[in-house]
C-alpha cells in the first residue's frame, strides 16, 4: 500500500485527512524524510544555487483593506512613505553593483502611481539595466493596465492569491474584494506571457487542512512560475491582532509538497519565515524552497513596510545585506546565483 510519503514524493496532491495525519500526527522522522525528498528534487533542477532577488518596497500606502495586512489603510499608526523614481532606481544601482540582476518592485495598491508612472518607471529600470529581470507585484489591475507594463518590460509578476477557498478569502479581506476577481489577475498575467507568482499564508485565521489541500489542487492546475507561501503572522493594529500566527513546521511541510507538487517552480524562503525563526530562511531552503529576495529598499524606510509585528529587517545597507545572505548560504553548501534566475521553462523557450 502507498503511505502519503509515497503519494507526496510521486508529486500527487495530498487530500485533507492526509495532510492532517503528515501535519499533526507523523514524526520529525517522516518530516525529515519529506525534506529530503524535496531538496533532492530540487537538485536535480537546481543543483545548490539560490537565486536571488533584490527587493524593493516602494510604497507603504494602499487602498485596501485585508484583515490580516499591517499596511491596510484604515491603519492610521504606520507612518506612510513613498519612494520617487530617484530612489528606487538608486536601490537598483546598489543592487546592480552587487551583482544582482533580479529587481521586485513591490508595493501596497496605491492610487498615487497610476499604470503609466508604473510603466514609466518599468521602462526606465530596463533601459538602465537591459540585463536584468523585473518584477512587479503592486496588486490587481486590469487586463489592460498589465498588459501596458508587459509592454514596458515587466518579465514577472507575484499577486498572492492568499487562499484558494472562495469562503475563506471573504473571512480574510473585506468584500469588495474577491476571489474571483483575484483569480482572474492571475489568469490575466499568465495569458500575457508574465511569469507568475501567486501564493498564500500559511496558518493564516481560519485555514484549516482542508483548505491547504485545496492550495495543492490550485496549484497543480495553475501551474505557475512561482509561488510565494510563508507564515500569517499576526499585526497589532489590524483585525487579526488576537490571532495565532502560522507555525514553522506547517510552512515546511507545505513548502516541501510544493516541491514535490511542482518539481522546477521558483520557490521563495520568504521574510515571513526569518521573522518566526532566527534560522528560518535556511530551513526553508532545506525543505525545497531555492529563491531569497534580500531587502533593497532604503535602510530608512524599511521598517515602515510593516505588514506583520517583527518583520525582519537588518538595518544593514543593501551590500551587507547581501554579502550576509551569501555568507549563510555558503554555510548550508549552497551559493547564490547572481542572474536573472528565470523559470527553467523559460530557458527552454530561447533555444
Ligand atoms: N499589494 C501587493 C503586495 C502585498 S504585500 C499585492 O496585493 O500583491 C505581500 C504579501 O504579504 C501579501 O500578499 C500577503 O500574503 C503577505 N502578508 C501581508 N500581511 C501579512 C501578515 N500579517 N503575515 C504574513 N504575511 C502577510
Amino acid at each position: 500500500m502507498k503511505t502519503i510519503l509515497d503519494l507526496a514524493k510521486a508529486g500527487e496532491c495530498l487530500p485533507a485527512e492526509a495532510l492532517e495525519d503528515i501535519l499533526y500526527r507523523s514524526n520529525s522522522d517522516t518530516h525529515r524524510e519529506l525534506f529530503q525528498a524535496a531538496s533532492e528534487v530540487k537538485a536535480a533542477h537546481f543543483g545548490n544555487g539560490i537565486y536571488v532577488r533584490g527587493l524593493i518596497e516602494f510604497t507603504n500606502y494602499c487602498k485596501n483593506n485585508c484583515f490580516y495586512c499591517g499596511i491596510r489603510a484604515s491603519n492610521k499608526t504606520v507612518e506612510r512613505y513613498r519612494l520617487s523614481k530617484e530612489q528606487i532606481l538608486d536601490c537598483c544601482f546598489l543592487g546592480y553593483q552587487n551583482g544582482l540582476r533580479s529587481f521586485v518592485l513591490q508595493g501596497g495598491e496605491d492610487p498615487y502611481y497610476s499604470a503609466d508612472s508604473i510603466a514609466d518607471l518599468v521602462f526606465s529600470v530596463k533601459s538602465l539595466y537591459p540585463d536584468c529581470a523585473v518584477t512587479l507585484s503592486v496588486g490587481e489591475h486590469s487586463f489592460e493596465t498589465y498588459r501596458l507594463w508587459k509592454n514596458s518590460g515587466a518579465d514577472r509578476y507575484l499577486l498572492r492569491h492568499e487562499t484558494a477557498d472562495p469562503i475563506h478569502y471573504g473571512r480574510l479581506h473585506p468584500s469588495v474584494l474577491t476571489l474571483k476577481k483575484r483569480m482572474g489577475c492571475l489568469y490575466d498575467l499568465k495569458s500575457l506571457d508574465y511569469q507568475v507568482g501567486c501564493g498564500f499564508m500559511v496558518g493564516s485565521p481560519y485555514q484549516e487542512p482542508k483548505h491547504l489541500a485545496k492550495e495543492l489542487l490550485f496549484l497543480k492546475e495553475f501551474q505557475p512560475h512561482m509561488v510565494g507561501i510563508g507564515p500569517f503572522i499576526p499585526h497589532k493594529d489590524t483585525p487579526f491582532r488576537e490571532k495565532t500566527g502560522g507555525s514553522l513546521t506547517t510552512t515546511l511541510v507545505m513548502l516541501a509538497l510544493i516541491r514535490l507538487l511542482l518539481p522546477d517552480v521558483l520557490l521563495p524562503a520568504t521574510t515571513a519565515l526569518g521573522t518566526i525563526h532566527p534560522h528560518g530562511r535556511e530551513l526553508g531552503i532545506g525543505a525545497g524552497a531555492n529563491v531569497c529576495m534580500p531587502n533593497l529598499s532604503p535602510e530608512n524606510v524599511r521598517a515602515k513596510y510593516s505588514l506583520y509585528n517583527n518583520k525582519l529587517h537588518s538595518g544593514a545597507e543593501s551590500a551587507a545585506e547581501i554579502s550576509e545572505l551569501a555568507r549563510r548560504m555558503n554555510a548550508i553548501g549552497c551559493s547564490i546565483v547572481l542572474g536573472r534566475g528565470d523559470h527553467p521553462s523559460m530557458n527552454l523557450r530561447k533555444e
